[in-house]
């Protein structure tokens, strides 16, 4: 069973690496990626936010599950060719509750495979941009509040302490495992499919 780990879960640290396999297993985690997106109203989805240290991420653009013709994964993601620049209010189902703006190219290219192992290429603009670049900044290990203005991280400051907090205390009640105990299960999936 998967869940959406929160702000500051050292796996949303951690560097994803690309997939060599597609399995049954990844199929399944895909699956869940996308109810525990659609049940938080998102509009994209990284592994490393379900706390799977993969290069891959789900986006459906209406977070809508009755519109799966608009689910889209992408395995092993490349962006290149940034053109233009947009501001745009961004939030985060690591840090739910908190917006800020956030300053990205405006059309990318992106290059990746599909679960069926396609390779996929395009241009993508708006929306769609902002969320594939959002999204690959999660597999490697860089947050939206890392992208935001000074003025706007500190006017946050209480926020995050109290990600923080509640961070700590799950820790405390033994409700998450060690540092050490948590790399060491990444490495081990990364062993298995990466
Ligand atoms: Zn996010």
């Amino acid at each position: 069973m998967l869940s959406i780990i929160q702000y500051p879960h050292p796996t949303l640290r951690h560097k994803a690496k690309p997939l060599r396999r597609v399995d049954a297993e990844l199929q399944t985690i895909v699956r869940e990626m996308f109810a525990l997106m659609y049940k938080a109203k998102g509009v994209g989805l990284a592994a490393t936010q379900v706390d799977l240290p993969y290069r891959l991420f789900v986006v459906n653009l209406l977070s809508d599950p009755t519109h799966p013709e608009e689910e889209q994964v992408f395995l092993n993601p490349v962006l290149t060719k940034p053109h233009g620049l947009d501001t745009a209010e961004e939030g985060c189902l690591s840090l739910p509750g908190l917006y800020g703006d956030v300053k990205r190219p405006e059309r990318i290219t992106i290059d990746a495979y599909n679960l069926t192992g396609e390779h996929i290429q395009g241009e993508v603009s708006g929306l769609m941009a902002r969320v594939v670049q959002h999204e690959t900044d999660h597999l490697d290990g860089v947050l939206f509040i890392d992208r935001i203005s000074p003025t706007r991280k500190l006017a946050a400051k209480d926020d995050l302490y109290e990600f923080e907090t509640i961070f700590a205390g799950q820790r405390e009640r033994g409700e998450l495992p060690g540092d050490t105990a948590i790399l060491a299960r990444l490495q081990e999936l990364e062993k298995q499919r990466c």
